[in-house]
């Protein structure tokens, strides 16, 4: 673990849930001061149980998104596949459970309501048949107490070997399962209404289905794996990186992105290595594997757009560089959001 700075701080800042180092600090500060639970010190996005021969896989994530609904997707599908997703980083995609809390606003629409669980029952029926929501929690706040609505989902799986999200080795290949920033690019266009909706599409998608392939191509050499939601592909390699005390070297030219997602990051002047997505993975691979793993992935309807694009090397924990063609540039993890709200 790296050293850090005393915790100094008085009052919950915007920073604290931004995923990055500030965040991080808050965690390790209030929530885990105290603890020697090796589960809750691994500070992975699922906590893997020693059970029988194998292991119990859990997560829990809250939903804060605005707005509710947005082109590709809404909170009832995130807060499905926010969960499936922590649990299949860690290998186990088998969905054996999951419990949903809804809070609500007064006076919100009954009709939303009842599309967006619908959208939490289509999405579960795509992650497959554990995939159910078998107990849940309703509370309502009074208005102006709450900004429409907050979905808190937990999940539960079982699994056979666990995936790490700090076994990167010096030499793997780094793969990423599809184009970056399509989700937070357009929440963040939705919200301001600009017009960039057209082509813009959030990638909210349950990738059990999608790992499990990778798994069985790969076997035990995949090494690590997380999926780049808040902070970005670089807020997550950054921690991965941080973790497993190595560096990691991008190729700029070979993260996918889709055209519309191009060109609103331009428009917005935002960098989209640091926007959420919701439906993609970070893969470290060992370099022989690399390509097998590659061609199941993009064999896969969601991963069709999959890609190799850099390498885990021995340097500085938690530095990542970024080559550009030109030059080199370092990727720094920040605590200044551009996006809040965004998942
Ligand atoms: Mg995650």
């Amino acid at each position: 673990m790296t050293d850090r700075p005393p915790f100094a701080e008085t009052h919950v800042r915007l920073a604290h849930g931004a995923g990055g180092p500030a965040m991080r600090a808050l965690i390790d500060a209030v929530f885990l001061g105290q603890t020697r639970d090796p589960a809750a010190l691994a500070r992975a996005d699922a906590a893997c149980l020693p059970f029988g021969d194998g292991f119990l896989v859990i997560t829990t994530d809250a939903h804060v998104v605005s707005p509710p609904e947005f082109p590709g997707g809404d909170i009832g599908r995130l807060s499905i596949c926010g969960v499936v997703n922590d649990l299949a980083m860690a290998g186990a995609c088998d969905v054996a459970a999951l419990t949903s809390c809804v809070v609500l606003e007064e006076g919100f629409p009954l009709e939303t309501l009842r599309r967006l669980h619908a959208s939490v029952e289509r999405a579960c029926a795509e992650a497959g048949a554990g995939a159910r929501v078998v107990a849940g929690d309703t509370k309502v706040m009074r208005r102006g107490e709450l900004d429409g609505v907050i979905f808190s989902t937990t999940g539960v799986a079982f699994a056979n070997r666990v995936v790490r999200d700090d076994g990167l080795r010096p030499g793997d290949a780094l793969l990423i399962t599809g184009t970056i920033g399509d989700h937070g690019l357009t929440v963040l266009s939705a919200r301001h209404g600009l017009g960039l909706e057209g082509e813009l599409r959030s990638d909210v998608a349950p990738l059990n289905g999608l790992v499990k392939v990778a798994l069985a191509a790969g076997g035990a050499q995949v090494h690590a794996m997380k999926d780049p939601t808040r902070g970005g592909v670089t807020g997550a390699l950054t921690e991965m990186a941080e973790k497993a005390g190595v560096a990691v070297r991008l190729r700029e030219a070979a993260l996918p992105m889709t055209a519309a997602a191009r060109a609103a990051a331009e428009l917005l002047g935002i960098d989209p290595l640091i926007v959420a997505n919701e439906g993609k993975a970070l893969i470290a691979v060992a370099p022989e594997a690399a390509g097998t793993v590659l061609a199941a992935l993009r064999a896969h309807p969601l991963g069709h757009a999959a890609a190799h694009i850099g390498e885990v090397v021995a340097g500085p924990a938690g530095e990542l560089l970024l080559d550009t063609g030109f030059g080199t540039r370092r990727l720094v993890s920040r605590d200044a959001d551009p996006l809040p709200r965004i998942c």
